[in-house]
């Protein structure tokens, strides 16, 4: 089944007297089980796409099916429970708390939704096992490698269990082998059937995904289909 299909998507922003097209009639389908990277150079929508993609702001025109729900016009605040629902996300800053331990870390997420503490150390620590880093629990962050911080991040998007796994720039901090080590596990956490979108402008990063979309000037492009534009799978 389709994890989100995003049709006819257009993000424009007013500068001054011009009107920027950031995202220009995009489609797109991601299926449920598909990694996918995006790829594109500065500039090229890469952001307003991940933020469309993530439900942290809704396009000007088109639609949006996330998990089968239509998102594209909803409030701030039912985006914003969706968005914490479906959506783990990793940043390329791994942005954790210095002054929690990677399992508190891994639990702030389980936190805003309610879930009780012992069900919330236990799926923390499920999440903690499944990036190789439950020895380390206890730790903080600034005691552990950029590898293993970012390990703590994507254990953290994945407490919660969401259909979604989006990443942005996961690697962008990183140096070439802890990179490797990184899209190694995110491989290894699709082949466990997780659905990934990672937004890159690395090409070596993004080669290591399935299946790699191409962004430029606001439109879509598949990867060795060229030059068909994505319209849906
Ligand atoms: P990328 O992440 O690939 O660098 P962005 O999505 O940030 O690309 O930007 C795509 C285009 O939209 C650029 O021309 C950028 O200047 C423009 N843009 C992005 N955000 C805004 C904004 N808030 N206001 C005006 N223009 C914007
Ligand atoms: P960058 O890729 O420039 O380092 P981030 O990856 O930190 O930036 O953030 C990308 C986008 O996600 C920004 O629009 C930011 O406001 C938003 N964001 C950052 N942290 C969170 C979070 N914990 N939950 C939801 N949205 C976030």
């Amino acid at each position: 089944k389709p994890m989100l299909r995003i049709e006819h998507v257009s993000k424009r922003y007013r500068m001054g007297g011009e009107i920027v097209k950031a995202l220009d009639e995009v489609s797109m389908t991601v299926m449920q089980g598909e990694m996918v990277a995006i790829i594109g150079p500065s500039g090229s929508g890469k952001s307003t796409l991940m933020n469309t993609i993530g439900c942290l702001d809704s396009p000007t025109s088109g639609s949006y099916w996330l998990d089968g729900d239509e998102v594209s016009r909803l409030s701030e605040n039912k985006l914003a429970a969706i968005r914490n629902r479906k959506i783990g996300f990793i940043f390329q800053s791994f942005n954790l708390l210095s002054k929690l331990s990677a399992l508190e870390n891994v639990e702030l997420p389980l936190i805003y939704r309610g879930v009780p503490a012992k069900q919330r150390k236990e799926l923390a620590i499920a999440a903690l096992r499944k990036v190789k880093l439950e020895e380390r629990m206890g730790h903080k962050p600034t005691e552990l490698s950029g590898g293993q911080q970012q390990r703590v991040a994507i254990a953290r998007a994945l407490a919660g269990e969401p259909p979604l796994l989006l990443a942005d720039e996961p690697t962008g901090a990183l140096d070439t082998k802890t990179s490797n080590e990184v899209m190694q596990l995110l491989q290894e956490l699709n082949e466990q059937g997780h659905t990934i979108v990672l937004i890159t402008h690395d090409m070596d990063i993004a080669k290591q995904a399935k299946r790699v979309i191409r962004i430029q000037d606001g439109k879509l492009y598949e990867e060795g289909r060229d030059p068909y534009e994505v319209q849906s799978r």
